[in-house]
């Protein structure tokens, strides 16, 4: 873990110097044991999100599934569907680092959307994290009723989320049973390729020690009736991405990806740097990880 460490803080010098954010006070050298490690834990759950959203557009594109309304919201709610659906607590915990991934997204933009920003494929930022939010408590109230009093998501709203978040999983899991084989094995072929820089090569090796791209191929390498030879790739592309390619079949994940999800949660440590403190580092109560809410909703 060590040396995980050093790379991860290389990472965020490099990144915090190539933005030059003034704002940003701290510097990764003082973070501590803890906030890199939760640091860390942010950049996998995030990429694990955005990784079940490219499988999302790859079920879509080799199952030639219909789709009716935008396709980037339905992969997302499959994502969600899909994490929460496991009812396991690290995977609930990987949904709220990825809402908290789209808030401070949201955040980081300080102009706020632009016209390009409405025309374009996805939702809104601040939309994608309370869609998340919407799937979080629609399956399970309890488990997240704190993360989504601190955002002072509406009761109402929660209600109708319920709703949402099973006609969702419904709707899924009904267009994928058609393409579900009882003992199908499919082989995925996993890289992570040389970062070619040694600052993302830090997040490359953060990603194969947590075996993130695995997770693709071993949750959908088993069940579902797909073609064998699908690629699941890690790379440096010059640009902050993730995409699937029908014509190479290949979920490619960017290690920009990664340094700029390190940044958004290096510059969060920096900007509530006095809020941890008060809250005191003896809260081991039961409640610690459900309340790991890292953005508060904007006054
Ligand atoms: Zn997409």
């Amino acid at each position: 873990m060590k040396s995980l460490k050093s790379a991860w803080v290389a990472a965020l010098v490099m990144c915090m110097a190539m933005l030059s954010m003034s704002s940003v006070q701290l510097k990764a050298e003082e973070l501590t044991e803890e906030q890199v490690q939760e640091g860390q834990q942010f950049v996998i759950n995030n990429a694990i999100f955005i990784l079940f959203h490219e499988a999302g557009h790859m079920l879509v594109s080799e199952f030639n599934l219909p789709v009716l309304g935008r396709e980037e919201d339905a992969v997302d709610a499959l994502s969600a569907v899909l994490l929460l659906g496991a009812e396991d607590e690290e995977l609930n915990t990987t949904m709220q680092d990825a809402a908290d991934g789209w808030f401070l997204l949201d955040e980081a933009n300080e102009d706020g959307p632009q016209e390009d920003d409405f025309m374009g494929t996805h939702g809104l930022d601040r939309q994608r994290a309370y869609a998340i939010v919407c799937m979080m408590t629609g399956a399970n109230a309890e488990f997240f009723k704190v993360f989504a009093d601190s955002l002072e998501f509406p009761e109402e709203r929660r209600q109708e989320c319920v709703y949402e978040y099973q006609k969702a999983r419904d709707s899924w899991m009904s267009l994928l049973a058609a393409n579900m084989k009882e003992g199908a094995k499919t082989r995925f072929d996993v890289s992570y390729q040389p970062a070619g820089n040694e600052d993302l090569q830090g997040f490359a090796d953060l990603l194969k020690s947590a075996g993130a791209l695995e997770t693709i191929a071993t949750v959908f390498g088993e069940g579902y009736d797909l073609k064998d030879g699908i690629k699941i790739t890690g790379k440096s592309c010059g640009v902050e991405n993730a995409f699937w390619d029908p014509e190479a079949r290949e979920i490619t994940y960017c290690y920009e990806m990664a340094a700029f999800h390190a940044d958004l949660i290096a510059t969060w440590f920096a900007n509530n740097q006095g809020t941890e403190e008060a809250t005191g580092d003896d809260a081991t109560s039961e409640e610690t990880d459900a309340t790991a809410v890292k953005v508060k909703k904007k006054e």
